[in-house]
């Protein structure tokens, strides 16, 4: 076809599209796909080849499954700048309307594709982000004026055939390259640029180029970093997972080769959020499966061990990570106790920090040394570590007598049963979390609360001069610890309940 089509249609001062020019073709043949908000919603899927990319407007999309045969009308070839083309083609211009970046790579013909293109069966494989394995492409009988063809996904281990291959575009509805959204696209919102982000190979830099540079925090694509999780401070998921990426050596110790529930909230700290704990569909190759009995009931955790796995949880709209107090390698044996301190509403803050040093007091009496934390929330978190040796049981019966020592010692100060009525004006020592199942959340982890505050580790010195539970912000929290270094063997620990 060559490109004096593609050329024709196009008036080059009115719109952002690049005009043909020479690029020098690469060794692999490059493949995308264009998500294309025109007279009518379609996928333009273009196939490099001899300098040129083929192209075929796929108007309901691919899809995973080899029955659904997908009409694919056969368009001007493009030049190779167009394929990294996003923005907005102005209304009144030929094909005016949004486009997106959907998928990228390169593609492998079966045989020799300019046969398979006369012969109308081209046969190939995809090595797209989103595309990939076995698909071909078949030119349909017809005196149409139109070449029409059916893109069709080949019958592979990567073939989707159960019924969830419905909502593969809806889950995949962003840029592959810049993580925003057709609106966002539309709206000329310009994606978070930072140090991290993946550069485009200098060839590239076409007029559109400007916008596609991605946040890749591990190797792993955070999309919509630019979108809001808190109003509160303005906070972006963007940050968020740099924040996570940031404080990993930290965090990570703590976190990694533990069932794990997270906190899920894709719609922001104000949207809705839910609890997760099975590892499920689509959080990516780096969480893993964690499979237990307990009580003739069986469980499904996901865990990490990894940074990858914390920005794959991160990406997928999680804010909150909350570990168990046992590692999958010795699940019946905690290696910390944990006293959540929570105070009823009208308790001011500075009765849960006496509560927390008490409860440090009444520890050391018993041979332990604890650590403090603030939860990013109300209260106050203790923990015991703990040499892996003591049972659940025996943890869980440790901390729920020394919780009622409190409370009979000042039963005006503090409750320990779980029904909120009776704790007017109290603090609630609750000793619940030490069990199966039971978790607190992570240390440096970040809170679903406006401001996104952090519940961050301290030293009990600290605790004087503490205001609040939730009080540290990110970065806060990153500026604190480039200024004083904290101490990585605060678990270490021999100690065990005698
Ligand atoms: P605050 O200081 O505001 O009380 P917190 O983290 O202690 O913050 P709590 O409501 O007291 O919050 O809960 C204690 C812990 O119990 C949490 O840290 C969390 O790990 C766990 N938790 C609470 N609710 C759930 C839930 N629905 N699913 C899983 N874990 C939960
Ligand atoms: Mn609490």
């Amino acid at each position: 076809m060559g490109l004096e089509e593609y050329r024709r249609k196009r008036d080059f001062s009115k719109t952002p599209e690049p005009p043909p020019g020479k690029v020098k073709a690469g060794a692999k043949l490059g493949y995308l796909i264009q998500k294309h908000d025109a007279t009518r919603l379609h996928y333009d899927f273009r196939l490099e080849l001899d300098g040129v990319l083929l192209s075929w407007a796929v108007t309901k999309g691919p899809s995973l499954n080899p029955s659904d045969k997908r009409l694919a009308v056969r368009t001007e070839d493009h030049p190779i700048s167009y394929g990294t083309f996003e923005g907005t083609i102005p209304k009144g211009q030929y094909g005016g309307g949004t486009v997106m970046l959907w998928d990228e790579g390169s593609w492998e013909p079966k045989g020799d594709p300019r046969n398979g293109l006369e012969k109308g069966h081209l046969s190939f494989t995809l090595h797209g982000e989103r595309l990939k394995g076995g698909w071909a492409l078949i030119r349909m009988h017809g005196d149409s004026k139109r070449e029409n063809w059916l893109l069709v996904k080949e019958k592979d281990e990567l073939a989707v055939s159960d019924g969830t291959e419905a909502a593969f575009l809806d889950e995949n509805a962003s840029s592959i390259t810049t993580g925003r959204a057709m609106d966002d696209i539309a709206a000329q919102k310009k994606p978070l640029n930072t140090k991290t982000a993946k550069p485009k190979a200098a060839a590239e830099k076409t007029p559109a180029a400007r916008i596609t540079e991605d946040l890749i925090l591990e190797g792993i694509k955070i999309t919509h970093p630019d979108r809001i999780i808190s109003e509160t401070g303005h906070v972006t998921k963007g940050e968020l997972a740099e924040y996570y990426a940031a404080i990993a050596p930290l965090l990570l110790p703590q976190l990694k080769g533990r069932p794990l529930s997270l906190l899920r909230c894709p719609g922001g700290i104000d949207g809705e959020c839910f609890f997760q704990r099975t590892p499920g569909k689509g959080l990516g190759a780096d969480v893993k499966t964690f499979h237990f009995a307990h009580n003739g009931k069986k469980y499904e955790y996901l865990y990490i061990e990894n940074v990858k796995g914390l920005m794959e949880i991160i990406q997928m709209g999680s804010i909150e990570l909350h570990p168990w107090g046992s590692t999958i390698k010795n699940i019946d044996c905690p290696d910390r106790m944990i006293f959540d301190l929570d105070p009823a509403p009208d308790v001011p803050f500075e009765a849960v920090k006496l509560a927390a040093l008490d409860l440090r007091e009444r520890l050391k009496r018993h041979g332990l040394e604890s650590l403090v934390k603030t939860t990013g929330g109300k209260g106050l978190h203790v923990t015991v570590p703990l040499s892996g040796k003591d049972s659940w049981p025996a943890v869980r019966t440790f901390a729920e007598n020394l919780a009622h020592e409190m409370v009979g010692d000042a039963p005006d100060a503090y409750v320990a049963t779980m029904t909120k009525a009776k704790r007017n004006g109290k603090i609630f020592i609750d000793f619940f979390r030490n069990d199966y199942t039971a978790t607190a959340v992570a240390d440096y982890g970040v809170r679903a609360r406006p401001g996104a505050p952090v519940a961050l580790p301290l030293e009990w010195k600290d605790l004087k001069s503490l205001k609040a539970g939730n009080q540290f912000s990110m970065q806060e929290v990153l500026k604190r610890i480039k200024k004083v270094k904290p101490a990585s063997d605060r678990y270490k620990t021999k100690q065990r309940l005698s």
